[in-house]
């Protein structure tokens, strides 16, 4: 999809974020229209606002991406005003952050609802309109984390983007053939509100001042909607950001006998450092 001028993309997660700074650079290519989806009201207005700004239209669309039954009615309002989806782009992200030991299921499942299902129901929802057209194009926006972990305390977040790996990869063999494309995108750090708004579980609020550190890492939310974008103009399926990010996964990939004692010495550091934050509860 080299031209993306009047391509009608959808957008979850639109209200902050890398979300946000997707449907900027849609807009800044000529897409439009835009569908915004969100579960933050006064955010989605905001980047509503600044896409009108733009001069391009925006549809905002509230709904929560982990209830189908919202998400089915978000795609048929969409469907209805739009008439197509070219562009479906799934970025809405939670992450609930904790020892594994004191995590409830009910966590496991906020975030599996949110970061798998979000996904996957907005696919099973937007695709067959896609197979019926023969063209299309879906993004999956994973983590760095759903390609390696190198921190502990993020299972559920960790579990979560290592499947919407796998699903993006099952759907690109099936939809290829089709003439839908698909992307996975996996950003390293990115300074955005999630690291605020995340939930810690038995684990004190210092501990996030800890990240503090890595964010020297970190790349703007622009910079990963530009590398998204592009990746959807270039066919890519695979896109990993920031440059430390794309070195632990080159590491990972190629010397991965050096890369398991490594985080075996570095888990040990790591853990004996990150105890001091450990809450009793
Ligand atoms: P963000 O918090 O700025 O944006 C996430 C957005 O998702 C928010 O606007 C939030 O309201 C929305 N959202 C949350 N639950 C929702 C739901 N149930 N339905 C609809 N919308 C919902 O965070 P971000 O960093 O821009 O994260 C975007 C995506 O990028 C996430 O999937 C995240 O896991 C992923 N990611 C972020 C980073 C990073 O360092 N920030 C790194 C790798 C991957």
């Amino acid at each position: 999809m080299k031209d993306l001028r009047d391509k009608v993309v959808l957008i979850t997660g639109a209200a902050s974020g890398i979300g946000r700074a997707t449907a900027v650079e849609f807009a800044l290519e000529g897409a439009g229209p835009l569908i915004l989806n969100d579960i933050d009201e006064q955010g989605l207005r905001e980047t509503a606002s600044t896409i009108r700004s733009l001069g391009r239209e925006a549809i905002v669309l509230t709904a929560d991406v982990s209830d189908y039954g919202a998400v089915a009615e978000m795609i048929a309002t969409a469907l209805d005003r739009t008439g197509r989806i070219d562009v479906l782009v799934n970025v809405a992200g939670i992450g609930i952050v904790g020892p594994v030991e004191v995590l409830e299921m009910e966590d496991w499942r906020k975030v599996m609802g949110v970061d798998l299902f979000g996904v996957l129901h907005t696919v099973s929802l937007v695709y067959p309109h896609m197979l019926e057209r023969g063209s299309g194009h879906i993004v999956n926006v994973s983590s760095g984390a759903g390609l390696m972990v190198p921190t502990p305390y993020n299972a559920p977040y960790n579990t979560s983007k290592f499947a919407v790996v796998g699903l993006s990869e099952s759907l690109l063999y099936e939809a290829r053939a089709h003439g839908v494309g698909v992307t996975c995108v996996c950003p390293g750090l990115v300074r955005t509100p999630i690291y605020e708004t995340s939930r810690l579980k038995g684990l004190s609020d210092d501990m996030k001042h800890e990240l503090d550190r890595l964010m020297v890492t970190a790349e703007e939310p622009g910079d990963t909607a530009r590398a998204l974008v592009n990746a959807v103009k270039k066919d890519r399926f695979l896109v990993v950001t920031t440059f430390f990010w794309k070195c632990l996964y080159f590491t990972r990939r190629h010397f991965s006998f050096l890369w398991f004692p490594a985080m075996r010495f570095f888990s040990r550091v790591l853990m004996r450092r990150l105890e001091r934050f450990r809450i009793a509860g």
